[in-house]
């Protein structure tokens, strides 16, 4: 059955997949929800016998129903190849009585790749779907991860370019350098004087610029957008708790239909969404556990039903959830609403205006799949520590603040039911806190002796995206003022 995008602020027309990838946002600046979502059309022991590959196609050809399975297939084999160091693409550890699902293996090491290596796939054949002539120019904005896992997903993808706008002195220097040595001549990488928020506010005014926008067209070039809220990214991420459920299941370590619960370290809500996504097609996923840093908005939200974002922020060993709104939830809330548009649009009105909402009795009883936790940035070391000194198994500082709250809630609750939890980036990517956390003597070592060192004592070989950085030659040097960024865009573009 065909699944078209309706919005989640309002009842305009409905469109087809190939479309809300194209436009990202709907038009009354709401996000592109499935008017259903499908059920899983092949049986469980069947999908175990699948590969990664296959598994995606599956779960794909449910949403996407105007790609053909050519097309999808081709999108598909595109993306996950040995690109990833990894024939599984996401494979599953077994550490300290529970599964975690190592979403780094692909060209940036952090989950971020699972669906930006496929959605430029998705955008050019939704452009061909839709007959648009225009080269797709990306703008992102970028606090560190984000940027580097799309400058790699569209590299010499051909009818894309892609700009990445970044904070000069705002992202660490290993995730600078994985930026400014990016290779492929669509691509192009400038260093803003300013913070993410005037990154973020600068893309969003070129976004809106309708004259710049007609200058464009007319040079043949069209603005998208590689970010988090597009569907063309929820979709990929949904397929991967499909696979480790089946994996699980092959392998025997659960019976067929046996509930199993997730952990996701979350901050834009978009990963644990597709596990929501996933359980609502039938997935036998029991709690959706819901893993906050110090920014525990989110916690709170599901403790109190009050979303509140008028607090510090709070800047943590885990910066990819250092967030205060989390775009993705609105999904969630428009769902809990009853598929209600004019509710979903006050309450996300009310966040805009007062920074605050307030949901119903009737919309929490919805949420009794979620749970919501949090971990302190002690607590988050010290899991590090004890997984290593346990196991010998080395994670990262967001998948720790997942295994945190997870012995929290199995301490609370004394669920014993088998768990996945999320990994969802490379200890090699944020070296130094999972080092200091494990030892302090290594507080005076640099990073790429931290590198070496994480790979002796884990018996893991160094990642090839950062033996890549050791040498890489720097190829972008661009950095300007906010004010001048459309310019940056022309010149990258060769308009003028
Ligand atoms: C983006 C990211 C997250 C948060 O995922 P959301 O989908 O935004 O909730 C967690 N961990 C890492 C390493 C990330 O890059």
């Amino acid at each position: 059955m065909e699944v078209l995008y309706k919005s989640t602020r309002s009842g305009q027309e409905p469109v087809s997949a190939s479309v809300a990838i194209l436009k990202g946002l709907t038009d009354d600046g709401g996000l592109f929800v499935p008017d259903h979502i499908p059920a899983l059309d092949r049986s469980l022991k069947e999908l175990a016998a699948m590969s990664y590959q296959e598994v995606a196609c599956e779960v794909m050809k449910l949403y996407l129903t105007d790609f053909t399975r050519e097309e999808l297939t081709g999108c598909i084999s595109r993306a996950y190849n040995e690109k990833f160091d990894t024939e599984a693409i996401a494979p599953l550890a077994e550490a300290d009585g529970v599964y975690f699902l190592e979403l780094f293996h692909g060209a940036t090491i952090a989950f971020k790749d699972m669906a930006l290596s496929v959605l430029p796939h998705l955008l050019t054949v939704s452009a061909q779907k839709n007959h648009i002539k225009n080269e797709i120019v990306i703008l992102t904005a970028t606090s560190g991860d984000t940027g580097k896992a799309a400058l790699a997903g569209f590299a010499d993808v051909e009818g894309t370019r892609i700009a990445v706008f970044y904070p000069k002195n705002g992202v660490s220097p290993i995730q600078e350098k994985q930026m400014v040595t990016q290779r492929g001549d669509n691509t192009f990488v400038v260093g803003i004087h300013g913070n993410f928020d005037d990154a973020q506010t600068g893309v969003k005014k070129i976004f809106s610029d309708r004259a710049l926008a007609a200058e464009m067209a007319e040079s043949g070039f069209q603005f998208s957008s590689a970010n988090s809220i597009n569907i063309g990214r929820l979709v990929p991420q949904i397929v991967y708790y499909v696979y480790a459920y089946t994996r699980l299941l092959g392998e025997g370590r659960i019976q067929e239909g046996q509930k199993i619960n997730v952990v996701v370290p979350t901050g834009n809500f978009g990963n644990i969404l597709a596990a929501f996504y996933a359980k609502n097609m039938g997935l036998p996923i029991g709690k959706l556990i819901c893993a906050s840093n110090d920014n525990k908005v989110l916690y709170d939200f599901f403790r109190t039903g009050v979303y509140d974002r008028n607090r510090k922020f709070v800047l943590t060993s885990s910066p990819s959830m250092d967030i205060l709104i989390s775009s993705n939830l609105e999904r969630l809330i428009y769902r809990i609403a009853g598929d209600d548009p004019q509710r979903n649009a006050d309450l996300m009105a009310a966040l805009t205006g007062q920074g605050r909402y307030e949901i119903t009795e009737e919309m929490r009883a919805r949420l009794q799949d979620f749970y919501g936790g949090y971990a302190t940035e002690e607590e988050t070391a010290a899991t590090i520590r004890r997984l290593y000194d346990d196991c010998g198994y080395v994670i990262d500082t967001h998948t720790a603040v997942a295994a945190s709250v997870y012995g929290k809630y199995v301490e609370e609750t004394g669920d014993q039911t088998p768990t996945v939890i999320v990994s969802t980036a490379s200890p090699f990517k944020f070296t130094r806190s999972v080092m200091n956390a494990i030892d302090d003597k290594y507080d005076s070592m640099t990073d790429f002796e931290l590198v070496d060192e994480l790979s002796r004592i884990a018996n893991v070989t160094v990642p090839g995206a950062i033996e890549e950085i050791r040498s890489a030659p720097v190829l972008h040097d661009n950095t300007c003022e906010v004010d001048e960024m459309p310019d940056m865009v022309k010149r990258f573009l060769k308009m003028r």
